[in-house]
This record gives structure tokens, sequence and C-alpha cells, in this order.
């Protein structure tokens, strides 16, 4: 079948699992897929008790989004979405970056690492507080890791947190054109504008390929 002849309604029974556990990435993934491929059946890692996921040592978003994607479709034996994404501050030399989960410590709450985010731009000022998002998205099947692709999504950092929804560093997030935090915004909302909408919607045609052939 012609990528370009696919609908939406022909893809059915093709289940993926997203390789995390983190709740809140996997209701947005889950809702924007849903929302890109509505017949798409959806698993993530919280199905899996048993799985022990693989410790992230790569040296970029890219990387560690393969690594986790390449590693769970073999142990699953299924096929595999992932994300590893963060929050840039070129100001203070790409912190937090690919230690954003962790950036105040190992046990570091996301509270913690907004608290400390935001001690460390005290010092600087208002131009520094220019910030992005990226988010990668890896897709792999049992055998090999299918594609790769990374999506920012730039803005500057509050002087304090606003808003309730969302996690992470999203009270703190106010993207470029808008004048809320990504906590203020509606999540129907975020899901439209993110850096994990724009890399779920790069990664689309390749999905949708995959699922038509299979
Ligand atoms: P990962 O699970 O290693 O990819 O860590 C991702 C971390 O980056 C999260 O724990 C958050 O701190 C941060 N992060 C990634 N995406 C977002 C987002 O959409 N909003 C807020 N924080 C995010």
């Amino acid at each position: 079948m012609d990528i370009e002849n696919i609908e939406s309604s022909d893809i059915k029974n093709f289940q993926i699992v997203i390789a995390s556990k983190n709740i809140h990435k996997i209701r947005e993934i889950k809702t924007i897929l849903h929302e890109l491929l509505p017949n798409l059946d959806i698993l993530s890692l919280i199905d899996f008790p048993e799985y022990k996921p693989l410790e992230e040592t790569g040296a970029s978003f890219e990387e560690n989004a393969s690594l986790k994607a390449e590693y769970a479709a073999k142990t699953l034996g299924r096929w595999v979405i992932s994300d590893d994404s963060g929050l840039i501050v070129p100001a203070l030399e790409g912190s937090p970056g690919i230690y954003s989960a962790r950036y105040a410590g190992d046990k570091a709450t996301d509270a913690d690492n907004r608290k400390k985010l935001l001690s460390n731009l005290s010092k600087l000022s208002d131009k520094d507080r220019y910030a992005y998002f990226e988010c990668c998205i890896a897709l792999a099947s049992p055998e090999k890791l299918i594609k790769c692709v990374c999506a920012k999504c730039e803005g500057r950092i509050e002087y304090q947190e606003k808003g309730g929804e969302g996690f992470g560093y999203d009270p703190l997030f106010v993207k470029h054109d808008y004048n809320k935090t990504f906590s203020e915004l509606k999540e129907s909302v975020k899901n439209k504008i993110s850096h994990r909408r724009k890399a779920l919607d790069k990664i689309l045609l390749t999905l949708e390929s995959i699922i038509s052939s299979s």
C-alpha cells in the first residue's frame, strides 16, 4: 500500500509499547498517538512489572532514546517507542540536559530540580533565562532500531512556579509567543505545541508505513 493512501482507519490491531514508566510521559504520548493513529493499541512498561529498564548511559538524548527502544524491543520481543527528553539552558552550559530528571541528585523530586534551577538562574541576567526542551523519539522492532527523531521547543524560564498541570519543569517553562507556563496551559494545548508532539509528528509516516506493511 502507498504511504500517501493510508487512512488512519486502515491501522488496526498493531500493538506498540512505550518504553517508559513515567506516567506523565506515557499519558502525553498515548494522547498524542491516539489522536494521530486512533486504532493503535498502546501499552507501556507499567504493563510489564517484571521488566528491568536499561541504565541510561548515552551522552545525548538521541543515544539514550535509541538504546532504550532497542533494548526494550529485544527484551520484550515487541515493537517499542521510546522518549528521552529534557530541558537545556544554554547559559548554564546546557544543564540540566540529559540529567534533567536527576538535576538535584539521584533521588531528587521534580520540585527539588525546579528549585535548583531557579537558584542557579537567580545569579544570571534576564536574557540568560532562554531555554528549550528537547525530545528524541526512537522506534524499534524486536530485531533492530528503525529510526530516531528529535525536536525542540524554545522558550524561557519564569521567575517562579506557575500553574498546576503537567510535570517536571512545566511550571517554569514559557514557550516563545505564549505568556503562560506549560503548567498553566491545558494539557490539550501543550500536546499540540510541545517538543514531544513535534518529535511524534516526525516519526508518524514511518510508523504508518510499518503498520500498514505488517
Ligand atoms: P528522562 O526520563 O530521562 O527522559 O527524563 C526526562 C526529564 O526531563 C523529566 O523527568 C523532566 O524533568 C524533564 N522533561 C522532559 N520532558 C518534559 C516536559 O514535557 N515537561 C517538563 N519536564 C520535562
